[in-house]
């Protein structure tokens, strides 16, 4: 098969440049690529390993141990330091979305280890990967078990698998590209970070580019051979120039003028922690060696900033992406106003002048961004304000009216999915864990997760004779192996639909329902769930919070939530649908219940027939029932009339109804058992 030539790509430039700066300097961490599809991101992304140094291995090593330093704790070690030195070209390793765990860390068969007394481990594509590139497509797709196992990988360097306590390590250290479309779905903030460098991938606007772009790819599809052969010189002088980039890397200085660039671009952009200095500094480092230079200039700052920086400052999933040029012209240039006599620790960076405000480090309040942010995105502000009477579509609070505070929480009544689940240990629904207390033993399906020590040797005895046992020790055959059977508790995905609209907004109703949430909450973050928001209130309805495991995010959203406007409850709940069918890919055994925080009033925009909101409502909740979503009503709806619209929620989604006054513990159980819409379905 013959790849695309890298430099045959057209467009895509700030894609290229930060693939071909990683591979200049590694340490810069990495590439994300966002954007809609057919945007030949893989394909670019793909046609990198051409260009790439070559690596030098040790013949026959399966972790491609380096000749000049192998790794001491090599599983295929220890390597002789005179043994001959091969040469292949660099790897690059796709890591599918649905993966296994032992397909990604590798598979260590404790069968083997128990019964021949080996440690048998097949390696799997971490061990690959090392020393080459781990490619991820759709990698906001993937599944939060292996995102974890990669994040620790990538922390390390080392990748380490350990089975009822037989263990192996080895290096793994890659460079990690992942590309992604965020109409599917946005990217865990751990994992974000992980990467060094982002862009955003679009297709070419001008109709000559996109010309020269289906030019290519017609000639490419037509006859691979001969296109790549077009391209043979490029891609050498291209290989080469990296290879001399590389070279020169470590010779490259970085004056202290740059360095205060730097760090005062990172200041005025309010980024978290050093890691986005640190990455700028590598990323600068490695544009001056690329572009021939023995210093870092303006420029490469510049660049630096341009590609390290977005994905850094954005913690508000609304917030536009990339970087604001004049921002960045401005803090270049009060960077160099500040001139070369300050010194860069001096008692400047802890004087109360104001400029010690940016990095006093609270950034975790979820705050203190909208004071940048306000002047700068102005452009989605704008629009939303501009559809109407409070209509905004900003999750930030409108300026003319506060958002409610939430009432003080209290402890929250047990929300329980039914059934047994097998989702990650936490403490609420029953579940098959490998925790929890063992309740029987079984034979293995597949591979052995967790011995069942008695079980096993109960297995083995009665065949000791037959088997002609001699020695001192058991002979153990495969099949006399069991595996614990365990219950305990799973954490679950709660994912919260909050109605914020007019009929809502009551300043101390609202408060009382953001108390209620906030107790629900807290109780989530005590049983290490997942949490989400989806929020519906004039003209649509929004992610407020992807699903995350930060209740702290999720309980900052909360406060903030503004109100009033029209009802889309038919919005709000197909927008709870989606988050749970995107959910679903990444983590098929969390199993989610859906919180509906409603009066259960449908309207819809203006000059609609009054009965079709509502009967849009009805159709949506069908569809989450029919997906066998398990969710509960929390009835909002106050006053001395009461139409009950709630009830009929609660009926079509198959779901339990609550009161408002009903999610704290104490209150009494027997009124939500008498309107409950299925009996089947419990609430704890
Ligand atoms: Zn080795």
């Amino acid at each position: 098969m013959s790849t695309y030539p890298f430099s045959a790509v057209v467009g895509m430039d700030d894609m290229r440049l930060a693939l071909v700066l990683n591979a200049v300097s590694p340490a810069i961490g990495g590439l994300l690529v966002r954007g809609e599809k057919g945007t030949a991101k893989s394909t670019t992304v793909r046609a990198l390993t051409a260009v790439l140094p070559e690596v030098a291995v040790v013949p026959g090593c399966r972790f491609s141990c380096d000749p000049a330093a192998p790794d001491p704790a090599c599983p295929d070690g220890p390597h002789d330091a005179s043994a001959p030195v091969a040469v292949r070209p660099a790897r690059l390793v796709e890591l599918p979305v649905g993966a296994s765990e032992d397909r990604l860390v590798g598979s260590l068969d404790l069968e083997r280890a128990l019964t021949e007394g080996v440690k048998a481990y097949e390696p799997g594509l971490l061990a690959a990967a090392h020393r080459g590139v781990l490619y991820v497509d759709e990698v906001n797709l993937l599944h939060d078990h292996l995102v974890d196992l990669l994040l620790d990988a990538a922390a390390l360097g080392t990748s380490y698998v350990e089975r009822e306590g037989v263990s192996v390590r080895h290096a793994a250290r890659f460079l990690l590209v992942g590309t992604m479309n965020p109409e599917e779905g946005e990217l865990r903030p751990q994992l974000l970070d992980r990467f060094g460098l982002t862009v955003d991938a679009s297709a070419p606007r001008e109709p000559d580019v996109r010309a020269e772009v289906v030019r290519r790819r017609l000639a490419a599809d037509d006859d691979p051979a001969a296109f790549a052969a077009r391209w043979v010189d490029e891609e050498q002088a291209l290989a080469e120039r990296i290879a001399r980039a590389r070279g020169r890397l470590a010779s490259v200085v970085l004056p202290d003028a740059a360095l205060r660039q730097i760090t005062t671009v990172c200041a005025a952009f309010d980024v978290d922690g050093l890691r986005a200095d640190l990455v700028m500094a590598r990323t600068a480092l490695a544009h001056a060696a690329w572009s021939g230079r023995s210093e870092v200039d303006a420029e490469d700052v510049r660049v630096a900033a341009r590609l390290a920086l977005p994905h850094r400052r954005r913690r508000n999933p609304f917030d536009a992406p990339g970087l604001d040029e004049q921002q960045l012209d401005q803090a270049l240039q009060d960077a160099a106003d500040q001139g070369p006599d300050e010194p860069p620790d001096g008692p400047g960076a802890g004087a109360p002048d104001g400029s010690g405000q940016d990095d006093s480090g609270q950034d975790d309040s979820g705050q203190d961004d909208s004071a940048v942010d306000e002047g700068q995105s102005s452009v989605d502000a704008g629009a939303g304000a501009g559809a109407g009477a409070g209509a905004g579509v900003a999750p930030r609070p409108a300026p003319e009216a506060p958002p409610a505070p939430a009432a003080t929480p209290f402890r929250a009544r047990l929300l329980t999915v039914p059934g047994l689940g097998t989702g990650a240990a936490g403490r609420r629904s029953r579940a098959r864990t490998d925790s929890g207390r063992v309740t029987a033993s079984r034979i293995p399906a597949e591979r052995v997760a967790r011995l069942h020590l008695p079980a096993t040797l109960v297995a083995a005895a009665p065949h000791q004779l037959a088997r002609g046992r001699a020695g001192r020790g058991l002979v153990m055959r495969r099949e006399d192996l069991r595996e614990s059977v365990r219950e305990g508790r799973e954490g679950n995905l709660v994912l919260f639909c909050v109605d914020a609209s007019g009929s809502m907004a009551a300043r101390a109703r609202m408060s009382a329902v953001k108390g209620a949430v906030l107790s629900l909450l807290l109780d989530a973050y005590q049983r290490r769930d997942k949490v989400g928001m989806v929020t519906f209130r004039g003209a649509e309805a929004q992610v407020a919070l992807p699903p995350t495991s930060s209740v702290e995010a999720a309980a900052a959203r909360l406060q903030a939530l503004p109100t009033g406007g029209r009802t889309p409850l038919a919005a709000g709940l197909l927008r709870a649908a989606d988050v749970l069918r995107v959910e679903r890919m990444r983590d098929p055994s969390r199993r989610p219940l859906l919180v509906v925080v409603t009066d259960g009033r449908a309207t819809g925009s203006a000059g609609s027939a009054p009965t079709a909101p509502v009967e849009q409502a009805q159709r949506a909740a069908a569809l989450l029932a029919a997906a066998g979503v398990v969710s509960v009503v929390v009835d909002c709806e106050s006053g001395a009339v009461r139409l009950g619209l709630a009830v009929t929620l609660a009926t079509a989604l198959g779901g339990e109804l609550l009161r408002l006054d009903e999610v704290a513990a104490d209150s009494l159980a027997s009124s939500v058992r008498a309107r409950t819409a299925t009996p089947s379905r419990k609430v704890a």
